[in-house]
């Protein structure tokens, strides 16, 4: 046995955990730049909480609520002219994904005269501003992952930067906060959360250590299954649904993404398909496609899942998310190009070829 298991986040996980511990965020610094999306840092209240305690800390701050979906590098240079302009010497994200990897991008060019795609080189030469993540929704773990994913119109595509440093430093994790999501963002960011575990889980860098965690990310999204199909969502399944999200960021920080990942990212770029519903689109036959050489770790995912069979998987999936894209085979040769020589393919314990993952494609989207 013999593996590297790192986290760079000191995370408090409840109800009123930012008040609670707010002296966690007077340690941090003295100015800070929030960078936040237009809507979801006032819809979700975490906004109002994070002002409050600056206020209460006499923390002078600036808001930053322009951060995209999907941001790109351009996005995020202007978002670290923003903290360089107010000479912060401290970030808060407040918002799902898209603000929180917004936020990591930020921490670093906020301190580093270079250009935005110079953060792929991950190497800079001032260490980026500590960074506290507060999500707002319960799907991609980047309160406690290094990892920002920008969209690169050059390639396409999206890729992830991301390296010890710009881990969060703190993450306040309140489940109040992602009550203001949709029924749409609510389902398709928790099945972002199950692709985590279960890509992390198959992955070739998964670890004793991840797999123990991922089996019990995918455990606890099966318990909410039911709820989510019914809509019910009571306080104590978006816990639920938060507390697995966390657990899954947890095990991508060690082993990455992988197939799911890589091809859900054409889905977004090419149709502004949203992230978690990209993947869920393409995780039953994902997992077809790897179980001649994954069988018991796919038959331990259907049992922490509670369901039979991988077509019953699907037809939950089906039922979850909606898709009203249709695709044609052009574009889905188009996808497969671009997504070929993706990093995260290289991931995948089966070698995967063009013809792979056209059919996988095929099978999912030309329903
Ligand atoms: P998102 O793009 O951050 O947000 C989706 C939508 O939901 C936005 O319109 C957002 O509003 C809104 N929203 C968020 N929280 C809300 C709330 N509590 N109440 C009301 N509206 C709310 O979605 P996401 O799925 O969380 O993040 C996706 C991004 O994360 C993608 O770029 C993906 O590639 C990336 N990702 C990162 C990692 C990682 O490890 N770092 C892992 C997986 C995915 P606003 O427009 O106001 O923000
Ligand atoms: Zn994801």
């Amino acid at each position: 046995m013999q593996f590297k298991f790192q986290l760079g986040t000191k995370a408090y996980f409840g109800i009123g955990c930012i008040k609670n511990n707010k002296k966690e965020i007077a340690a941090t610094g003295t100015r800070c730049l929030i960078v936040t999306g237009r809507s979801s840092g006032k819809a979700s209240g975490a906004l109002d909480d994070v002002i409050n305690v600056l206020n209460e800390l006499s923390i002078s701050y600036s808001v930053y609520d322009r951060v995209e979906n999907n941001p790109s590098p351009e996005n995020v240079e202007d978002g670290g002219r923003a903290a360089r302009e107010f000479n912060a010497d401290f970030i808060i994200g407040i918002g799902g994904g898209s603000p929180l990897d917004a936020s990591k991008a930020v921490a670093v060019l906020a301190v580093n005269d270079i250009a935005p795609l110079e953060l792929y080189k991950n190497s800079f030469p001032n260490p980026p501003l500590p960074i506290i993540a507060i999500p707002t929704t319960s799907g991609t773990g980047s309160e406690v992952t290094p990892y920002s994913i920008l969209t690169r119109a050059d390639l396409e595509t999206k890729m992830s930067f991301g390296n010890e440093q710009t881990f969060p430093k703190i993450a306040f994790l309140d489940a109040r906060y992602t009550e203001s999501m949709s029924h749409d963002t609510t389902v398709d960011t928790a099945v972002d959360a199950l692709s985590h575990a279960v890509e992390g889980y198959l992955t070739k860098r998964s670890t004793p250590l991840s797999d123990a965690i991922a089996i019990e990310a995918i455990s606890i999204f099966g318990q909410c299954i039911d709820n989510l199909l019914n809509n019910n969502f009571d306080m104590s399944m978006r816990e639920k649904l938060l507390y697995s999200s966390m657990l899954a960021g947890i095990v991508i920080s060690q082993t990455g993404t992988s197939i799911v990942h890589g091809m859900g990212y054409a889905l977004t770029y090419f149709r502004d398909v949203p992230h978690g519903r990209a993947n869920g689109l393409l995780m039953a036959e994902y997992l077809k496609f790897n179980y001649d050489n994954l069988p018991e770790k796919i038959d331990n995912i259907l049992r922490a899942l509670n369901v039979k069979s991988i077509e019953e998987f699907g037809s939950i999936m089906d039922k979850l998310i909606r898709n009203d894209v249709t695709f044609s085979e052009d574009e889905l040769e188009k996808f497969s190009r671009n997504t070929e020589n993706h990093k995260s393919i290289g991931y995948n314990l089966k070698p995967v070829k063009y013809d792979d993952i056209l059919q996988i494609y095929r099978n999912s989207l030309s329903k």
